[in-house]
């Protein structure tokens, strides 16, 4: 067979040219704005030019993005690629010492910044000891950039330099296991991480995402790709439409549910993906206001374990299928995908989508015990999952040797705990650092989750081990109520009686007007747990086990 290089400049191509009328929508606030593949294939040229001839990025220097999920950040995710260079993707929402670090880590030259973000980067900017240049997309005052920046750097307006420049550009080969693209994981503990991908490897899950035991993408496709491009490249989902022909909705940085919803009534999408928080706050406000979803045929959810109550609300009230699926920003993410297998019906069919998923041929997966030794995949043996294969990542960015707490053998330890069936479902039973570990015995924070949120009354629940004098530790229960309704603490726990082991369930309850979250929109527990260490939280305690 011929030995062809998979680069990401001939999804570019394939996707510019065979499927150049398919559209990139990005919401403004003030109507969509539409552009076609074929235009996006005609300004990743301009850019890359601008980028080679204004900013002099040559061989695999990164060239940065502090964008929402718009038309331009997708440009860029084809134009620093297929010019060779590595596209690193910044978090927007990252503390700005975070994002000082991860951009002089990774010895950003350029930074391409939505012109919404200019204060934010202007806030670092000083810091940021590799940076050349700024290309600021959109309109808006870059003053306070300009005077932030100093004579080291030189801001640029993206028209501007794009501007006249040749519409074709004459990609080079580059090696497929070249770095690509680079992100970094969103560091609960420690300094976030980065992860590089390869030209290889976006190409393989690309295609991954497309198949149907995948997210089944095709050309008839429309993807709402809510998952920002800064999270784990948005799930491949813009390389993978690229690639299959599926138009792209992008959200831009209106995230809320009301714009979520106006945009599938009117943009009809079939497809889309979001952690569950931001479905959860869509599946409230399409409880309360008559919006038309019926476009959608499956939405996916991953990021964090999705409550079952959330997919039984969306499929009976909404007739929307809540796809689960787990991945990691080391495993690209796609990791593995909830469909039940053929046959499965009914409560059994439900059961199977509850699990997250089964890995696809280019994931193998194993579950270890506390001293690394492999357990059986029956199901029931319960230890850490450990995973391998062509996009996963082998070590961390810097990294000379694969990190010992990361890695072992040549798998990925993903620090989350749960068992593995002999047909290759992958059931999590919480993260290892967050299981609650009482009194030698182990409680699942997610079960308890997501028992919790099945409650009518309950918006969000997120549940958190807290120190114990006799237990080591118990759980502590933090509860959003829902809008207009109440209930009370003994109400949850006989609530919760009736599907979880007594001895599980929490003494702790605090009642909260929202559950803080991440940079990526997960509970964030350790942010909870230091909540309560410093006595913020208005505990009420019940009687104990
Ligand atoms: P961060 O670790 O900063 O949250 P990632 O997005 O890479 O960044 O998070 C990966 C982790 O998210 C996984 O290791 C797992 O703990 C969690 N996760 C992802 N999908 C699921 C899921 N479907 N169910 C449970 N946990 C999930």
């Amino acid at each position: 067979m011929m030995d062809a290089p998979l680069q990401v400049s001939r999804i570019l191509e394939h996707g510019a040219s065979v499927h150049g009328a398919a559209e990139v929508v990005t919401w403004t606030g003030a109507g969509p704005r539409r552009t076609s593949y074929a235009e996006v294939g005609r300004q990743a040229a301009r850019l890359a030019h601008a980028l080679r001839e204004e900013c002099g990025v040559t061989g695999d220097e990164r060239v940065a993005t502090l964008m929402w999920n718009n038309t331009e950040h997708l440009v860029a995710y084809f134009a620093v690629p297929s010019m060779g260079a590595v596209l690193h993707t910044l978090n927007i929402r990252l503390f700005p010492d975070q994002l000082t670090y991860i951009a002089n880590h990774a010895e950003d030259r350029v930074v391409l910044v939505d012109s919404t973000l200019v204060p934010l980067l202007a806030r670092v900017i000083g810091e940021l000891t590799t940076v050349r240049h700024v290309v600021v997309v959109g309109g808006g005052d870059p003053a306070p950039l300009v005077a932030a920046a100093g004579d080291r750097i030189t801001v640029h307006r993206w028209d501007d330099l794009l501007a006249g420049r040749p519409e074709r550009y004459d990609w080079p080969e580059v090696d497929e296991r070249d770095a690509a693209a680079l992100c970094y994981t969103s560091g609960t503990t420690g300094n976030p991480k980065g992860v590089a991908y390869s030209h290889r490897s976006i190409y393989l899950h690309s295609l991954q995402i497309c198949v149907p035991e995948g997210f089944g993408l095709g050309p008839t496709d429309r993807e709402l790709a809510i998952v920002p491009m800064f999270h784990a490249m948005s799930w491949g989902l813009p390389y993978a439409a690229f690639l299959c022909g599926a138009s792209l909705v992008m959200p831009d940085r209106f995230l809320q549910a009301a714009p979520i919803a106006e945009m599938i009534a009117t943009e009809r999408p079939t497809l889309a993906g979001a952690v569950p928080t931001i479905w959860n706050d869509l599946l409230a406000y399409l409880d309360s206001h008559d919006m038309d979803t019926s476009s959608l045929r499956e939405v996916i959810v991953g990021g964090s374990a999705c409550p079952p109550a959330l997919m039984h609300a969306f499929a009976e009230r909404h007739g929307i299928d809540v796809i689960h699926a787990w991945g990691m920003t080391e495993t690209s993410p796609l990791g593995s995908v909830a469909r039940p297998p053929a046959g499965a019906t009914g409560d059994e069919a439900w059961r199977y989508r509850y699990t997250q998923g089964r890995v696809p041929a280019g994931v193998t997966a194993r579950i270890v015990g506390p001293a690394g030794e492999p357990l059986p995949a029956d199901g029931t043996s319960v230890g850490e999952l450990e995973v391998r294969g062509p996009w996963v990542t082998a070590r961390y960015v810097g990294e000379e040797k694969p990190d010992p707490a990361k890695f072992r053998d040549g798998w990925l330890r993903t620090g989350d705990v749960g068992t593995l069936s002999p047909d290759g479902f992958i059931t999590l039973t919480d993260r290892a650092k967050d299981v609650i570990k009482s009194g030698g015995e182990w409680i699942s924070s997610v079960e308890l989750e997501n028992a919790l949120m099945a409650h009518p009354d309950v918006q969000e629940a997120c549940v958190v081990g807290v120190p114990d004098q006799r237990w080591d530790e118990r759980p502590l229960a933090t509860v959003v109520v829902r809008e207009g309704a109440s209930v009370t603490a003994e109400e949850l726990r006989e609530f919760l009686a009736t599907s979880v082991a007594r001895w599980q369930l929490p003494e702790r309850w605090a009642f909260i007007d929202a559950v803080p979250k991440t940079s990526v929109g997960k509970f964030d527990k350790k942010v909870v747990r230091s909540r309560y260490a410093d006595g913020a939280f208005d505990v009420r305690e019940l009687a104990g086990p």
